[in-house]
């Protein structure tokens, strides 16, 4: 279609958000349909033959294209200004197939110190089993960046705001950065989502979704999609057709309903989060609260300018150690004791011992996750109700 025939030519992102991707059949359903198919049909002998060199556009096989996963990944590059998306099984399927598409034997990654526990596990254990090596650094240092690229860089990955202490990454000194030295940034959007923060508008090159969070928003199916130019996509795409860490069609169909509801849930979980931030600061029992929303945050100034709104997570210190921590964790009774985030349903857990409990003690005391910190992913509930669930914790004796 010619763009000055597209309807969504120029549509804000609300719009974009309800409309992008859709492909109505011939039924005229009005809501997205749902292609629970693994293969299709063609009409003639020479058709399937010229649909299998490419020649002829078209489906053949729902481990290289479906309908209802395509209709996602047009919304979600809509949402984040791409030129193209793939979608992956999940986040890590993203992360996955992004290193192995575009590194090779012999090139070194720069990637941050506080990116999620399995990224680093994925990089250490087997992508450096691939001859592909990773220097890490601090999230907000600049100059470690900077120091750190080698001739054999290739890619700089971080994610922004971190988990679970919101540190800021500046987006655009890193695009800066990456461009002058010939290597691409990939960011992780996983946090904030195109509803708050489109590092392809900063520079990046490659954006990075592990959509089992916000993008579902309710803690239903796992997924994930990687964003970029199409001559980027296409090698992710190459990668998924001969490896097949494809997306269900319907997961992708949760995932594309989930997007037209995702930036009224990101205002929604950013102000209850702040509200809770606010909150916890003023809590006798509370040590320091980590929320880049909060003005004396190291990394405000910065998540002002480029994102909408701070997000979901915060975390806090509580006064004492582990037990302390523990004690306001157990006094909850309607907060959900799980690791995930970006869920309608708030979480709560005690990193230390959990998500980042892999790290060495010296990696933990480096990477500030004491024995007294609580993450706090704030969901959809009524504040005070999530106010007063962590009160019985902070209260007792
Ligand atoms: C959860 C998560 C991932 C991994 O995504 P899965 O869908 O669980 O594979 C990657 N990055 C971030 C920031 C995450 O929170």
């Amino acid at each position: 279609m010619a763009a000055h025939d597209d309807p969504l030519a120029g549509a804000a992102l609300d719009t974009l958000a309800v409309r992008a991707g859709q492909v109505r059949s011939a039924e005229g359903e009005h809501s997205e349909a749902l292609f629970l198919t693994s293969s299709y049909v063609f009409a003639s002998a020479a058709e399937a033959a010229a649909r299998f060199t490419g020649e002829l556009p078209g489906n053949v096989y729902s481990r290289y294209t479906n309908p209802t996963v395509r209709t996602f990944e047009e919304r979600i590059a809509a949402l984040e200004g791409a030129e193209q998306a793939v979608a992956t099984a999940s986040g890590m399927a993203a992360i996955l197939s992004t290193c192995m598409a575009l590194l090779k034997a012999g090139d070194h990654l720069v990637c941050s110190r506080s990116v999620f526990g399995t990224t680093t596990v994925l990089l250490n254990k087997f992508m450096a089993k691939f001859g592909v090596e990773t220097t890490y650094v601090d999230l907000t240092d600049l100059a470690a960046w900077r120091a750190a690229i080698r001739p054999e860089t290739r890619m700089l990955f971080l994610e922004t705001p971190s988990n679970p202490l919101s540190d800021v990454a500046d987006l655009g000194a890193l695009a800066e950065l990456a461009r002058a030295r010939g290597v691409l940034l990939a960011v992780d959007n996983c946090f904030c989502t195109p509803a708050l923060q489109r590092p392809l508008e900063w520079g990046a090159d490659i954006v990075i979704h592990s959509a089992t969070k916000y993008l579902d928003g309710q803690g239903r199916c796992l997924g994930g999609v990687v964003l970029g130019r199409a001559e980027l996509m296409a090698e992710v795409l190459g990668f998924l057709r001969s490896a097949g860490p494809t997306l269900s069609p319907f997961n992708a169909w949760v995932f594309t309903k989930g997007l037209e509801t995702l930036r009224l849930r990101m205002e929604a979980h950013s102000a209850s989060a702040l509200a809770l931030a606010q909150w916890l600061r003023e809590q006798p029992a509370v040590e320091r609260v980590f929320y880049a929303g909060l003005p004396d945050h190291p990394g405000h100034a910065l998540a002002q300018r480029q994102q909408r709104a701070f997000g979901g997570v915060l975390a806090f210190r509580v006064r004492g150690g582990r037990e302390a921590a523990w004690r306001v964790i157990d006094a909850t009774r309607i907060l959900s004791l799980t690791a995930n985030l970006g869920d309608a349903k708030s979480t709560i857990v005690h990193p230390a011992t959990t998500t980042h409990g892999r790290l060495s003690a010296e990696e933990k005391a480096r990477a500030g996750i004491t024995e007294n910190l609580i993450r706090v992913a704030v969901g959809l509930e009524d504040i005070g109700d999530i106010k007063a669930d962590l009160a019985r914790g902070l209260d007792a004796p």
